[in-house]
């Protein structure tokens, strides 16, 4: 209880950081459905719950239900606490199998089905390649050839040993070395599962759940008014909340994988955090940010960072591909921007953007 209040009140810091990024959807002026929202920092950022339903106690009720979701997913998958799933697993990697929630199993489900539609583009077993990475950044210099070819042996999804039913499942890392990261997919998969949380909470009608700029959102058949979402400009990345264009939607997670926050700096230069698993090294050409919108959650955030790995035409291609995704690339372009959108995005935009 100490810590959830800690917690609380440590969010109502980046409360208003959070505000600006998330345009919350708003109810018809005429219902009498209660609204609860609350804000706090998960998995490195800043996350955020909005429920309505038909009493405040059950929209309140939906609100704690979605944070205690989130927590849980975070202490699971979180490759930097010792403690956690992902962390054991990697402990544990050419030697036994260990049981696993069937929450960590779906994700890692996920994982799996994605790197195949991507093509191995999107790779949650990027972790090795990660470590290298993170350990030449820190030693400031390149990774050798060598590295690369070692942590790139270790990367084949297939050989993931998952097996279980139910509530008992089990999974092994066949090889040594080898280390999941599910942060290409985390945040989407997690707004996701805590949206299907608040959606079997009673009396709840409409919910959105935000971490950092990705999220899920839904609302049932008669909810007049759409859930509105902001794509970040990424021109102005260290400016949160700047608009690129605005989205409207009612049931869809909505992903951006960008280049503009996080990147490895080795000698004075930038590279970028996503890797392309294929080279084993940055990615590096001029595409500034992709935003996936798609019904599942995981696999917004795994095309979403697939479609950095693959660069526009191939990404366009890979979106256009699927029936269920819809895409907007935004690519550097003579101290611009250059807009490309898959067939039907345009659907979702209420303002901004190319005209
Ligand atoms: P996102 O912000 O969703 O694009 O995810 C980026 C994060 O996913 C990185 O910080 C890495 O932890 C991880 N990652 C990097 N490259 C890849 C890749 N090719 N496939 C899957 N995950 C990746
Ligand atoms: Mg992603």
């Amino acid at each position: 209880m100490i810590a959830r209040r800690w917690i609380i009140t440590a969010a109502f810091v980046v409360a208003a950081l959070v505000a600006i990024v998330l345009q919350a959807g708003r109810p018809p002026a005429d219902t009498a459905f209660m609204r609860r929202q609350m804000d706090f920092a998960i998995m490195s950022t800043e996350a955020r719950v909005v429920v309505y339903a038909d009493t405040a106690d059950h929209a309140s009720a939906a609100v704690t239900a979605a944070w205690d979701e989130l927590r849980a997913i975070e202490s699971r998958l979180n490759r930097y606490d010792p403690a956690s799933e992902i962390s054991a697993l990697r402990a544990a990697a050419g030697h036994d199998a260990i049981a696993i929630s069937p929450s960590t199993a779906r994700a890692i489900e996920a994982g799996r089905l994605w790197w195949r539609q991507s093509r191995g583009t999107f790779n949650p077993l990027v972790g090795s390649l990660v470590s290298v990475w993170k350990q030449a950044e820190k030693d400031q210099r390149l990774p050798t050839d060598e590295e690369l070819r070692r942590a790139m042996d270790l990367l084949d999804m297939d050989e993931i040993e998952l097996t279980g039913s139910g509530d008992a499942w089990r999974c092994r890392l066949p090889r040594e070395g080898m280390q999941l990261d599910l942060g290409g997919l985390a945040k989407g998969w997690a707004a996701d599962e805590a949206l299907g949380t608040v959606r079997r909470c009673p009396g709840v009608r409409a919910a959105l759940v935000m971490i950092g700029g990705d999220g899920a959102c839904w609302s049932d058949d008669d909810w007049s008014r759409p859930w509105s979402f902001a794509v970040q400009d990424p021109l102005r990345g260290e400016q949160v909340g700047a608009r690129y264009a605005e989205l409207a939607l009612k049931h869809a997670a909505v992903v951006t994988s960008g280049d503009y926050y996080r990147a490895y700096t080795i000698g004075g230069r930038r590279y970028s955090h996503i890797l392309d698993p294929r080279t084993g090294r940055p990615v590096d050409h001029r595409l500034a940010s992709v935003t996936v919108i798609h019904r599942d959650g995981a696999a917004a955030d795994s095309l979403a960072t697939a479609c950095m790995v693959l660069g526009v035409e191939p990404a366009l291609a890979l979106l256009e591909r699927l029936p269920d995704a819809e895409g907007l690339i935004l690519e550097h372009a003579d101290g611009g921007l250059v807009e490309h959108r898959t067939s039907g995005f345009s659907r979702y935009v209420v303002s901004g953007g190319a005209k």
